[in-house]
């Protein structure tokens, strides 16, 4: 028998054992501070070169960058060497599944990632940390190297359009999968909470692995409360069979 797809889609909870803050969920950092929310929100990062000079020294003074993969990170990891096909969707901007051994192309990152910066003019990419190190040598605000333009981080700001194409790989992968995986997410916001509603829809086994309740217990098979650092890497080895 054919080993069954599983989709797992992760949210700032599967972070925090990592030390990251949940920025931009409905109850998070971001929304709850109108003026930070101000430094990612796209139409006055771009109108303002104040916002951007605050902007680059909160990503400076932000230590995402060194945070390091836990135990649920890694279990996802362990479950795709064991051979069971896994795709990630992640509304986490932080790159820690990849860092903690998922194939990169199997990670569709929903929000874009922290880890890298893009310029707005002619889209080129290049590593946060460079840029960080210009910030840290007296750059305000650091123009592409390529051709001049405002560089910001390849993020989703807030006002910006989720990647079409991402969209569409997880809404197919959400389809197809027989089990869905929705963990340390509120799922409250879009997409991410639609692709719930997809995956069961058509027939995936949903379990959710949540400290709080979600929208989405009720039409869940399983939903599991405990600690995700311990409660994931263990569902996960059932599924290893
Ligand atoms: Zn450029």
């Amino acid at each position: 028998m054919n080993k069954p797809l599983v989709a797992i889609l992760s949210g700032a909870g599967i972070s925090t054992d990592s030390g990251i803050p949940d920025y931009r969920g409905p109850n998070g950092l971001w929304r709850k501070d109108p003026e930070a929310e101000k430094l990612v929100t796209y139409e006055y990062y771009m109108g303002d070169p104040e916002i951007r000079r605050r902007s680059w020294q909160m990503r400076l003074k932000n230590r995402a960058l060194l945070a390091e993969p836990n135990a649920a990170h890694r279990a996802v990891a362990e479950l795709e060497r064991s051979g069971v096909p896994v795709r990630v969707i992640t509304q986490n901007v932080d790159g820690l599944h990849q860092l903690g051994g998922v194939t990169a192309r199997k990670v569709l990152e929903l929000h874009g990632t922290a880890r890298q910066v893009v310029c707005t003019q002619c889209h080129a990419r290049g590593p946060m940390a460079d840029a960080l190190a210009r910030v840290e040598a007296g750059e305000d605000d650091p123009p592409c190297l390529e051709c001049g333009g405002i560089l910001k981080s390849a993020t989703v700001m807030f006002g910006e359009r989720l990647d079409p194409v991402v969209l569409g790989d997880a809404l197919a992968i959400s389809k197809a999968c027989q089990v869905f995986i929705a963990v340390g997410s509120s799922l409250q916001v879009q997409p991410a909470a639609g692709l719930v509603g997809v995956a069961a829809d058509h027939g995936a086994r949903l379990i959710i692995v949540n400290a709080e309740p979600t929208p989405y217990d009720e039409r869940a098979d399983e939903v599991v409360r405990e600690p995700i650092g311990a409660a994931l890497p263990e569902l996960l080895r059932r599924l290893q069979g």
